[in-house]
């Protein structure tokens, strides 16, 4: 237990020296220099030399040599992967396009391949990989490890797609979806840094939600909290996929935002219709700020439940920035009760829509490690 004590102390904080850690932990000088060296001699820690206050001091770091940590984050058309130690930095990352409407085996299949290939031409090998964050577009089911219903992800339902994962890969694998995985990048490394209660929505094709409640990711009694795309904001309003009607992502997914353009603007996907937004084409203007108040209107409900210090938006819809967020604001202060609309802050996720879910699967991967690294330890 103490030598965790003192790992769980440079996890934290980062280097300390021995009297540093002394004072974190409580322990004293003599037991902590004991267990320094335990922890040293069992490959957990790195000591450098370095000067504290003019004076000659050790450091003490988790050692560098921990592993390396793997990300593969699927989208409706493509899976990007990516190497990281578990720092705010990607080491190297590759994407590769999938066909429309694909099946899930061949999503598996090539997104395996791409970790191989990523590994080797990153002049590492599959043996120093600890573990992999795989994240997935769909609810996903944390009991069964499957993907719980279809998203947008057709061919995926009802696959154990981390096992499945893990045989192609030969190491620990965790699967969550991507808002979710948003949310964690964001809480660690973004704009929910620090924050104690937090609301991540991402708007993209579909739109999702990651709650951060008391600084950890909140998942629910079997994985799908944060479907705000599914919660209803008009019981009258057009039927859902998911069998319901009203869900806010009739309203706002990228279905409606592009059939609400196809007679004046022609067929255009999601990104044409961000660029010429930011371009100032009034439609398309139009279209987001109208979703930017239904968002609003979903997320004042969460807002009264939760009482959240932040909302962070991210998501490909969140490169307009103002033009959704402002109508978003308006739509919290008008749905939500006064004093929790007034204690919100309504900010734009710190992140690039791209890097918030893969550094978010770097975190989960190394979540894996530190707990094979706590059962290690607790044997040494
Ligand atoms: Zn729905």
């Amino acid at each position: 237990m103490n030598r965790l004590r003192v790992l769980d102390a440079v996890r934290e904080h980062g280097a300390l020296t021995q009297v540093e850690i002394a004072g974190v932990t409580g322990l004293s000088a003599a037991t902590v220099s004991n267990l320094v060296k335990e922890l040293d001699a069992a490959g957990a820690v790195q000591l450098t030399p370095s000067i504290r206050n003019g004076r000659r001091a050790v450091q003490v770091s988790v050692a560098a040599s921990h592993g390396l940590l793997a990300a593969v984050v699927f989208g409706d058309r493509d899976v990007r992967v990516a190497l990281g130690t578990g720092g705010p930095e990607v080491l190297s990352q590759k994407r590769m396009p999938l066909p429309a409407d694909h099946a899930a085996d061949e999503g598996v299949t090539r997104g395996a391949r791409l970790v191989h290939e990523l590994v080797a031409t990153s002049g590492h090998d599959m043996g120093e990989i600890r573990a992999v964050g795989i994240g997935l577009p769909a609810p996903i089911d944390t009991v069964s490890g499957q993907v719980g219903s279809e998203g947008i992800l057709p061919g995926w339902r009802g696959v154990p797609v981390a096992s499945d994962m893990a045989e192609a890969l030969g190491t620990p694998v965790l699967l969550d979806n991507t808002a979710n995985l948003a949310a964690l990048g964001e809480s660690k490394f973004g704009a929910l840094q620090g924050v104690s209660t937090g609301i991540f929505i991402k708007a993209s094709y579909g739109v999702g939600a990651g709650l951060i409640i008391g600084g950890e990711l909140f998942r629910g009694s079997a994985g799908t909290a944060g479907e705000i795309g599914h919660v209803t904001i008009d019981e009258d309003g057009p039927i859902c996929r998911c069998g319901n009607r009203g869900c806010l992502d009739t309203f706002v997914g990228a279905q409606a935002v592009l059939g609400a353009l196809r007679d004046s603007h022609g067929a255009l996907t999601l990104r044409d219709v961000i660029a010429r937004a930011r371009d100032g084409d009034p439609g398309c203007r139009r279209v987001l700020e109208d979703a930017g108040r239904h968002i609003g209107v979903a997320v004042a409900g969460v807002v009264n439940l939760l009482n959240p210090e932040v909302v962070a938006l991210g998501g490909q819809v969140a490169r307009v920035g103002d033009l959704v967020l402002d109508p978003m604001r308006e739509a919290i202060e008008r749905c939500a009760i006064p004093s929790a609309a007034a204690s919100v802050d309504l900010r734009l996720g710190a992140l690039r829509p791209e890097e918030a879910d893969v550094l978010g699967a770097l975190v989960l991967a190394d979540q894996v490690r530190e707990d094979a690294d706590r059962a290690a330890l607790a044997t040494v």
